[in-house]
C-alpha cells in the first residue's frame, strides 16, 4: 500500500510561510487576501488562462482588430490631465514592431510596468495621430513563465499581490506535495468513476498547470463537484440527523376535520395542493418533526395547505401557530384563517357538550395587556386552538399546552435559534412540526444548496380561472394614470408604487410623499387617493389599509410596505414607479397583489432601465408571469451571491461552483451525498471526507447552513 497522501487538513493546518518564497514582505499582502495556509494558496484559483496558442505578433494585428501579444515594456511616462485624471503611456515592443498603451485613470500602472517587464496584452488595435495605439488594454504579468497555457491569478493592487506571485507561490507549494505524497483522495473510487471524475491529485495540478483547456475542464468539473459535495454532506448530516434526534409529534393527518374542510371549499383543490398536502401529511404522521418549506408563486394558494397542516394538530389534540412577517399581514391572514374555519368544531375533553367551536385568536402587540393575559393563560392550558400571530410568537416567552404545528409565512430565515426557541415552548422538549413558506420561488437546484437542510415542496399550479395580468413597460406614465381612471370609473382600484430603497431613506420617503401630492391634487383630484408608508404609526396604517380594504379608497400611493400579503381582489392596477430599482422578485411581489379577483388586472412598470441588465429584468417582467421562470433568469442576471447572501455569512466554500452554470452538479452532489449519509450517518468510513468538511465549514459556516 501507498502511504496516505496529503490532507487538506495538513495543507490548512501548514502555514504559507513554509514555503521558501514566501518572504517576510509577502506575509502581509497575502493575508489581505485571505491566504494564510497552504490550502488557502491553492483554493485561490486562476481568474482566466492565457492560450499562447491564440498569441500573435504585433505586426500580424490590424487596426480595429482584438488580438493578445506578448510584448516588452520599454518606457512608461505618466501625466496629469486637465482635469486632473491621469494618463500612463507604455512604450511596448516585440520582435516584429512597436506600439503605445495608453490607461486612462489608472495610475497604478506607472508602478505596476517597468522597463524591461514582459507582459501579454489584450485589446483592440487603434492608430492614433499615425501610431499603432491600445487603449486600456487587459494586461497579464507573466513573468517568464513558459507553456501553452498560462494562469491568469486574480490580482490585487490594494494588497500588492500580483498574478506571478501567486503562481510561483502555487508552483511549489504543488511541487512539494506531489513530490512527497501526493494529494489523499477521499472520494470512493467508485464515485469517481460514475461521474468521470479526475483524481484530486490531478485536479489541482490541472486546474493551476493545465496543458490544454480540456484539462482546465476536467479539474474544475472535479473541483467543482467537491466544494458541492462537501455543502451536501452537512447539510444531508444535520437533516438526518435532526430527524433522528429529536422527538416530534405523530399527527392524525387525515382525520375528520380536515376532510371536513376540504369538503367545505368552495372550490376543488388543484393538484399540485394535493400533492403539497400529502408530502406534508406524511411528514405530520412521521415521529420526526417537519422542517419543510413550501414555495408556491403569489396566488397558488398556500394558505389553504397552511391551514389544512394546523387542522391536522388540532385534531390530534394539539395546537396550532400561524407566524406573519408583519402586523398587518397577520390580522389580514386571522381574517381570512378564522373565515375558511368558521364551521370547525372539536372535542370537547372539559366540558360535558361533546363538542365545541374550533378557537382561533390574534396575538399581536395591539391587544390590550388584559386580553394578551388571557390569550397567553388560553394559549397554555389549551383552549385556544390556533393562535396567529408575528414572528414574534417563538421570540416571546409564550407557552404552549401543546404546540403541533407551526406555520411560518415569508420567513426562509429560520433556523437552530429559532428551532431551539421552539424547543422550549412545551415542558416536554417535543419539536412541533414546522412549515415554513414563501412567494419568492428560488430555483430548484439553489434551494438544494441554500435550504438543502429542508425538504421542499413546490405549488406550481394556479388555481383554475385566474386572468392572467398583463404588464407593459411604459416610459410615460400617462398610460399608467389613464388605465386607473379607466378602472377606477368601473369600480375597482389601484396602487402606485414607489422605490424605498432604505426605511430610513428620508429622500425616498419624500419621493413617495412627492407622488402622492402631485397624484392626488393634480392628476386624480376627484379620486380618494391615500398614502402607505413605513413611517406611518401602526394604527393609521392599519386604518388606511382598512379603508382600501373596504373600497373606500380608489388609490393607494405606497411603498414597498404592501409587498408581501396584501390581498384586495378588487385591486386591479399596479403602477411601479421607477420600476428599474427593484429587483425581480421585488416587483413579482408587488405584481402579485392584482390579479387577484375576477376580472382582469394591469400592471405598469414605468420609467426607462439604468442598465443592460434592468432592462433585461423588465422585459422578464413583461414576459412572464410565472414565479419559477422569474427565479430563473434573477439567478441567470445576478448570479448565486445574492442568494447565498441571504443565509450565508462569512466565507464560503463556493469558490469555482457556480449554482447557475453548475446545476447538473448540485444534483449529483446531493444524490451521493444523500447515497453515503444514509448508508453512514457519521461518515465513518469516509474519515477524510469528514475531516474537510470541517476544514472548509468551520469558519462560521456551519452556522449559516441552518442560521439565519
Ligand atoms: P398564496 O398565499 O399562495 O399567495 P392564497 O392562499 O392567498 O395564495 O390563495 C389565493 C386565492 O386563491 C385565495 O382567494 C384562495 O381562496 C384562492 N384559492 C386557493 N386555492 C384554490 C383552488 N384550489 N381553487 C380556486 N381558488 C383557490
Ligand atoms: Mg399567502
Amino acid at each position: 500500500m501507498a502511504d496516505k497522501g496529503v490532507t487538506l487538513r495538513e495543507l490548512k493546518e501548514r502555514p504559507v510561510t513554509d514555503l521558501n518564497g514566501v518572504t517576510a514582505k509577502k506575509v502581509e499582502p497575502l493575508r489581505k487576501i485571505g491566504v494564510t495556509s497552504v490550502l488557502d494558496l491553492l483554493t485561490v484559483y486562476p481568474r482566466r488562462y492565457i492560450d499562447r496558442s491564440k498569441q500573435i505578433a504585433i505586426d500580424d494585428l490590424t487596426v480595429g482588430e482584438e488580438g493578445m501579444i506578448l510584448v516588452t515594456v520599454s518606457k512608461v511616462t505618466t501625466r496629469r490631465m486637465r482635469n486632473r485624471r491621469s494618463l500612463v503611456e507604455v512604450s511596448v515592443a516585440d520582435e516584429t514592431g512597436s506600439m503605445r498603451l495608453v490607461f486612462f485613470n489608472q495610475p497604478w500602472r506607472s508602478k505596476q510596468l517597468s522597463e524591461g517587464d514582459e507582459i501579454i496584452i489584450f485589446g483592440r488595435l487603434d492608430l492614433y495621430q499615425g501610431r499603432n495605439q491600445m487603449t486600456n488594454p487587459i494586461v497579464d504579468l507573466v513573468g517568464d513563465r513558459t507553456g501553452r497555457i498560462v494562469a491568469v491569478y486574480p490580482q490585487s493592487e490594494i494588497a500588492g499581490v500580483q498574478s506571478w506571485d501567486l503562481d510561483s507561490l502555487v508552483a511549489e507549494a504543488l511541487r512539494r506535495v506531489m513530490k512527497v505524497r501526493d494529494f489523499e483522495d477521499p472520494v470512493p473510487e467508485q464515485i469517481r468513476d460514475r461521474y468521470r471524475l479526475v483524481d484530486r491529485s490531478k485536479a489541482f495540478h490541472q486546474i493551476h498547470r493545465p496543458d490544454s483547456m480540456q484539462e482546465v475542464a476536467e479539474a474544475r468539473r472535479r473541483l467543482v463537484f467537491d466544494e458541492l459535495l462537501r455543502i451536501q454532506l452537512e447539510l444531508v448530516q444535520r437533516k438526518i440527523q435532526l430527524e433522528k434526534l429529536t422527538k416530534g409529534i405523530s399527527h392524525n393527518a387525515s382525520g375528520v376535520l380536515t376532510a371536513k374542510f376540504h369538503n367545505e371549499l368552495p372550490y376543488e383543490l388543484t393538484s399540485a395542493q394535493k400533492r403539497v398536502i400529502s408530502e406534508i401529511s406524511e411528514d405530520l404522521e412521521s415521529h420526526s418533526p417537519m422542517h419543510r418549506l413550501l414555495q408556491g408563486d403569489v396566488g397558488s394558494g398556500k394558505t389553504v395547505v397552511a391551514v389544512t397542516a394546523l387542522l391536522s394538530a388540532v385534531e390530534s389534540g394539539h395546537q396550532g401557530a400561524f407566524m406573519a412577517p408583519t402586523e398587518v399581514l397577520a390580522e389580514q391572514h386571522f381574517s381570512s384563517i378564522s373565515k375558511l374555519l368558521e364551521s370547525m368544531e372539536v372535542k370537547d375533553n372539559v366540558s360535558l357538550l361533546e363538542q365545541r367551536p374550533l378557537r382561533i385568536e390574534l396575538l399581536t402587540s395591539n391587544v390590550s395587556a388584559t386580553h394578551r393575559r388571557e390569550l397567553l393563560q388560553k394559549l397554555s392550558t389549551g383552549e385556544i386552538d390556533i393562535v396567529v400571530g408575528t414572528h414574534a410568537l417563538i421570540q416571546d416567552e409564550i407557552l404552549f399546552a401543546s404546540l403541533g404545528v407551526v406555520v411560518i409565512d415569508e420567513q426562509h430565515r429560520f433556523g437552530v435559534d429559532q428551532r431551539a426557541a421552539l424547543k422550549e415552548k412545551q415542558s416536554d422538549g417535543v419539536v412541533p412540526d414546522v412549515l415554513v413558506m414563501t412567494a419568492t420561488p428560488i430555483p430548484r437546484t439553489a434551494a438544494m444548496t441554500v435550504y438543502g437542510d429542508l425538504d421542499v415542496s413546490i405549488l406550481d399550479e394556479m388555481p383554475p380561472g385566474r386572468i392572467p395580468i398583463e404588464t407593459f413597460w411604459v416610459k410615460d406614465e400617462q398610460e399608467a394614470w389613464e388605465s386607473i381612471f379607466e378602472e377606477v370609473r368601473e369600480g375597482r382600484q389601484a396602487y402606485v408604487v414607489c422605490p424605498l430603497i432604505d426605511e430610513s431613506d428620508s429622500l425616498s420617503v419624500r419621493s413617495v410623499e412627492e407622488t402622492f401630492s402631485r397624484l392626488s391634487k393634480q392628476v386624480f383630484p376627484d379620486l380618494r387617493v391615500e398614502l402607505l408608508h413605513g413611517r406611518i404609526k401602526t394604527n393609521e396604517k392599519n386604518e388606511i389599509m382598512e379603508k382600501f380594504r373596504t373600497g373606500n379608497v380608489d388609490v393607494l400611493v405606497a411603498t414597498t410596505v404592501i409587498e408581501v400579503g396584501v390581498d384586495v381582489p378588487n385591486a386591479t392596477v399596479m403602477v411601479v414607479l421607477d420600476a428599474d430599482r427593484f429587483g425581480i422578485a421585488q416587483l413579482h411581489q408587488l405584481r402579485g397583489r392584482v390579479g387577484r379577483g375576477s376580472s382582469s388586472s394591469f400592471c405598469f412598470l414605468v420609467g426607462g432601465a439604468g442598465t443592460a441588465i434592468g432592462e433585461e429584468r423588465l422585459k422578464a417582467l413583461v414576459e412572464t408571469t410565472d414565479g419559477f421562470e422569474l427565479a430563473e433568469v434573477d439567478l441567470e442576471l445576478r448570479g448565486e451571491g445574492t442568494i447565498m447572501a441571504d443565509r450565508q455569512k462569512g466565507r464560503n466554500d463556493l469558490r469555482l461552483a457556480s449554482l447557475r452554470r453548475d446545476r447538473e452538479w448540485v444534483e449529483i452532489a446531493r444524490e451521493v451525498a444523500i447515497e453515503m449519509v444514509t448508508q453512514d450517518l457519521d461518515l465513518v468510513r469516509h474519515p477524510d471526507l469528514k475531516e474537510e468538511i470541517s476544514v472548509f465549514l468551520e469558519d462560521s459556516d456551519g452556522e449559516y447552513l441552518l442560521k439565519s
